[in-house]
């Protein structure tokens, strides 16, 4: 589904990804693990294309995306129906709802203005996401009214609603309080489990990782450094420094 090769990128000269390749395949899940910096973010807002890269190459189902084929960076237009088009999908740590607009309408609002929906097949299609992540009674609700756990859920859902082809989450849990991580990831589980969507998950969350995700890797300085059967790498790392990131996350 995602195929990354030789992706470099820096800031201000310092390199933060360092020739990284990774393939993702049509119905895989992969957690992505590391120490904070590591790079985890950089790369799926790479594949999100919230970021342009120095050099490497980036196709999600086949097609090239990012740069244009004389290798000059695409106008944020370009990048937005790129976007729409590939279909990738993203959920942030902070959500990034629209704070003004209710549950329902964060989903549909986007459905209207990107995918060009009629506002009755965007609501129809919203309330169906709504009850997928378990909160048709929130429909009506402002992000400001409901819990964590919840504008995540609706911010899972809206990310959903144009079909991406992967769904990309940042560290969906780490802005939650405690007693509301599980709701979201059982909603993430049930995507993984029941839907077979393909996904990247960066996330803190080792046990998680280990029970849904297919594939770990293990980013250290903007590198790959393990990677590896969830159930196989997280339980029995080859890496001295893997083995003691999870030490660390125990
Ligand atoms: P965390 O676990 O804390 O979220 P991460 O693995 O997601 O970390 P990134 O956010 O991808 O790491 O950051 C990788 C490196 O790039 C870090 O050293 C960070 O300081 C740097 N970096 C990220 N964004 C910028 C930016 N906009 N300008 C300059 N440096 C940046
Ligand atoms: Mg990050």
């Amino acid at each position: 589904a995602v195929e990354i090769r030789d992706l470099r990128k820096s800031y201000s000269g310092r390199s933060v990804l360092d020739e990284l390749s990774l393939d993702v395949r049509v119905g895989e899940v992969v957690a992505l693990l590391g120490p904070s910096g590591s790079g985890k973010s950089t790369l799926l807002r790479c594949i999100n294309r919230l970021e342009t890269w120095d050099s490497g190459v980036i196709e999600v189902l086949g097609r090239r995306i990012g740069t244009r084929a004389d290798g000059r960076p695409r106008s944020p237009r370009a990048i937005a129906n790129e976007r729409a088009s590939v279909g990738v999908g993203m959920v942030f740590q902070n959500f990034n709802l629209f704070g003004h607009l209710t549950a329902r309408e964060n989903i549909a609002g986007p459905l209207r203005w990107v995918q060009g929906l009629s506002v009755s097949e965007a609501n129809r299609r919203a309330n169906e996401l709504l009850d997928r992540v378990g909160l048709s009674h929130r429909a009506d609700a402002l992000p400001r009214h409901m819990s964590g756990g919840q504008q995540q859920r609706v911010a899972i859902a809206r990310a959903l609603a144009p079909n991406p082809a992967v769904l990309l989450l940042d560290e969906p849990t780490s802005a939650l309080d405690p007693e509301l991580v599980s709701e979201v990831l059982e909603v993430i589980r049930r995507l993984a489990v029941e839907d077979g969507l393909t996904m990247v998950i960066s996330t803190h969350q080792i046990g998680f990782a280990r029970d849904v995700a297919d594939r770990a890797v293990f980013l250290a300085d903007g590198a790959i450094v393990e990677q590896g059967a969830a159930d196989e790498m997280l339980v029995r790392p080859k890496n001295p420094r893997t083995a003691q990131f999870l030490q660390i996350m125990e």
